[in-house]
């Protein structure tokens, strides 16, 4: 589904990533893990048209998307959940998940997807009308989880989902993601949190000062004592 080969991107004159390369398939559950500025997220950024690699390609469902804008990137069916959730506060819950159907055509009918998005966080329903804003922490990654998924994505890219809840809603969170799993649709999880990412991923690959350093099963890289002393605290 995804080949990113050999991306280069530069913030003015910082190196950010060198020669990334990594592949995704359909129905994969991949982890990008590393620590703080690894270039997780620039890699993110690079996927959903923010950046700009100077160099690379990234080949998506066999077409060359890194030259291409966000919005057409969106319209191609990949979706971004943004590190820090970027939810609109002052707009109700309802008012988040439809703004994630904006690419849709009007004629499209969201309330299928929305009562979709309920049935996976129930707390989102009993919560529409009130101000994203005056949501728990753990909610507002629901809701911008959910909201990705309103544009019925092919590829989810969740940015550092779990970052800073509390451990019982970074249970939660990750339940949620083994669910879009289990609904068929493809993810690249970043995350801090190696140990949660790898029990649920298909693949990994760790990031070391914007360099691919290691990459295999998820399985084999938890069991790996290089991840264990880095990572996994072990
Ligand atoms: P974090 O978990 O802290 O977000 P990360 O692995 O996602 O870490 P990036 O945010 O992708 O790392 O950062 C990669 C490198 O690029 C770091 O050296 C960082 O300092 C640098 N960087 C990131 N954003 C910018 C920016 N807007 N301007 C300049 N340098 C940046």
């Amino acid at each position: 589904m995804l080949s990113v080969q050999n991306i280069n991107v530069y913030y003015d004159k910082i190196h950010a990533l060198k020669d990334i390369s990594f592949e995704v398939e359909q129905g994969e559950l991949v982890a990008i893990l590393g620590a703080n500025g690894a270039g997780k997220t620039t890699t993110l950024r690079a996927l959903s048209g923010l950046l700009k690699p100077t160099s690379g390609s990234i080949q998506y469902l066999g077409e060359d998307i890194s030259k291409q804008e966000a919005h057409k990137i969106v319209s191609l069916g990949i979706s971004h959940s943004p590190e820090g959730r970027q939810i609109f506060s002052r707009l109700s819950v309802y008012e988040n998940l439809q703004i994630g159907a904006y690419i849709r055509k009007k004629s499209d009918n969201i309330h299928k997807e929305i009562e979709w998005i309920y049935s996976l966080f129930p707390v989102l329903k009993e919560r529409e009308s009130l101000p994203a804003g005056a949501l728990s922490g753990g909610e507002q990654q629901m809701l911008a989880i959910g909201r990705a998924l309103m544009s019925k994505p092919k590829l989810v890219l969740l940015d550092e989902p779990s970052l800073g809840l509390a451990p019982l809603l970074v249970e939660k969170i990750f339940e949620v993601i083994q669910t879009l799993k289990d609904n068929k649709i493809t993810v690249l999880l970043v995350e801090q949190n190696a140990y949660e990412a790898l029990k649920i991923a298909d693949r990994a690959y760790v990031l070391e000062t914007g360099r691919v350093k290691l990459h295999g099963e998820a399985k084999d890289l938890l069991a790996n004592q290089e991840v264990q002393k880095a990572y996994l605290g072990g």
